[in-house]
């Protein structure tokens, strides 16, 4: 295996379509050559690179699972190698993607008339139109079942009243996706931006994801024609089949995350020369660098056989929840190691681990925080929720 490249020690290579390697080799060249060399500056002025937007949108990276409304058409591993490789350059920029596509398209595209979705797929998948997801409220995100924001019927139309809170893409949007109750359990309504008494506000002070926009989201009577609600979404299922989607590509993206730390801790070993020779002979590096090895390919091979169950259409949420939890834990110990490896020079956002280490407490959090993965598998293994 080639030292100080993406770790690939099972030959994983082997088990992937040429097109799902000409998908990821197009994206991580899109990573290497657009991405990392400004990602460091983005996240240290907290700034979301929309430069980088268009580009995206041409290789096809919103919506790629769909195969109408212009998108792609591309299989569930394809859109996992998208998404490790971005994560790869930054988990801010994955985040974008992953809510463009998984939590914004894929409720229109599954939930939404056909109406909502000629409006809204061919714009998003060329992101003339950004989206975001309204789901967590600043009461707590853990339990969304226990929602405030109200949308009552009022003669033919909806009024909203409510606020949601960490929501990625929340000022850049052009539609948000809002979960909202009703005398009727939970519906998701389409909201423009610029409806009135529709408003949102960025989340200024953040040490993690800085190179992401999160906002809140607030509705003051926001008043809506029926149309604007997604017909065909029913209860709490809708949203959380959302977030198998978004936590799906998580899977994928720590790996990618991961890697680029393993990489930067395989890079200063090699050139670090201490006690007269480089730390790359030294024996605790090297357990320290095959235990990243033993992490990663551990967490790719959960990876691929979850992309491959989910093309079957035979993925259960709680196969998800394991490797979400597995892979970003596993991505989040890497960037500390990786981190520590680094000395001093570590802490600089020059290196890149720690800025994945800091996006991974994000990581980590949302799309349901490792508790909430670990009593899904939970409830699956013993047939008890303990929520
Ligand atoms: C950068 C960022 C971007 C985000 N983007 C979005 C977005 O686009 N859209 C969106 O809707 N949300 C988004 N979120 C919100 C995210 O999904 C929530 O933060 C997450 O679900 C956790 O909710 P909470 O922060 O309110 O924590 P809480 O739900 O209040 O949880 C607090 C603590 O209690 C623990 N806990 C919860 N339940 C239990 C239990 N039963 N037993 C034991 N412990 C428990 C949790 O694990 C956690 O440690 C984002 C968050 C961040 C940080």
């Amino acid at each position: 295996m080639p030292d100080g490249k993406t770790p690939d020690f099972l030959n994983l290579e082997s088990f992937l379509s040429e097109e799902e390697r000409q998908v990821r080799d197009t994206v991580a060249r899109f990573v290497d050559e657009r991405v990392l060399p400004i990602i460091a500056e983005c996240f240290e002025h907290e700034r979301f690179p929309m430069e980088l937007v268009p580009q995206m949108a041409e290789l096809g990276l919103f919506g790629p699972t769909f195969s109408d409304y212009g998108c792609a058409g591309l299989n569930e591993v394809a859109y996992g190698l998208i998404i490790q490789e971005l994560e790869r350059g930054d988990s801010g920029l994955r985040s974008f993607a992953s809510v463009q596509s998984g939590l914004c398209m894929y409720p229109i595209h599954t939930y939404g008339s056909e109406e909502q979705k000629d409006r809204w797929l061919p714009l998003m998948a060329r992101a003339k139109a950004i989206g975001c997801f309204g789901l967590t409220e600043p009461d707590g995100g853990s339990d969304p079942g226990s929602m405030k924001t109200f949308a009552q019927k009022r003669g033919g139309d909806w009024v909203i009243n409510g606020a949601k809170m960490w929501i990625t893409n929340g000022t850049l949007a052009d539609v948000v996706v809002v979960w909202a109750n009703t005398e009727g359990g939970i519906q998701g309504f389409l909201v423009e931006k610029g409806t009135p008494g529709y408003l949102t506000r960025d989340i200024a002070h953040k040490f993690s994801l800085r190179a992401s926009v999160t906002s809140e989201l607030f509705f003051d009577d926001c008043r809506l024609p029926d149309s604007s609600r997604l017909p065909h979404a029913d209860g709490l299922e809708a949203p959380l089949s959302c977030l198998t989607q978004a936590r799906y590509g998580i899977a994928w993206g720590a790996v990618g995350a991961a890697t680029a730390c393993y990489q930067a801790a395989m890079e200063f070993c090699r050139q670090r020369a201490l006690f007269g020779t480089s730390l790359i002979n030294k024996q605790h590096m090297q357990i320290r660098l095959a235990d990243m090895v033993r992490r990663i390919t551990s967490a790719q091979l959960l990876a691929l056989q979850l992309g491959r169950l989910k093309d079957r259409g035979a993925v259960h949420p709680s196969q998800v929840s394991l490797a979400k939890w597995n892979n970003v834990r596993m991505a989040l110990d890497i960037a500390r190691e990786a981190r520590d490896i680094l000395g001093a020079g570590g802490i600089s956002v020059e290196c890149c681990p720690i800025r994945h280490m800091l996006n991974l407490e994000s990581v980590v959090t949302y799309e349901g925080t490792e508790t909430i993965h670990q009593l899904i598998v939970g409830r699956e293994i013993t047939g008890v929720g303990a929520f």
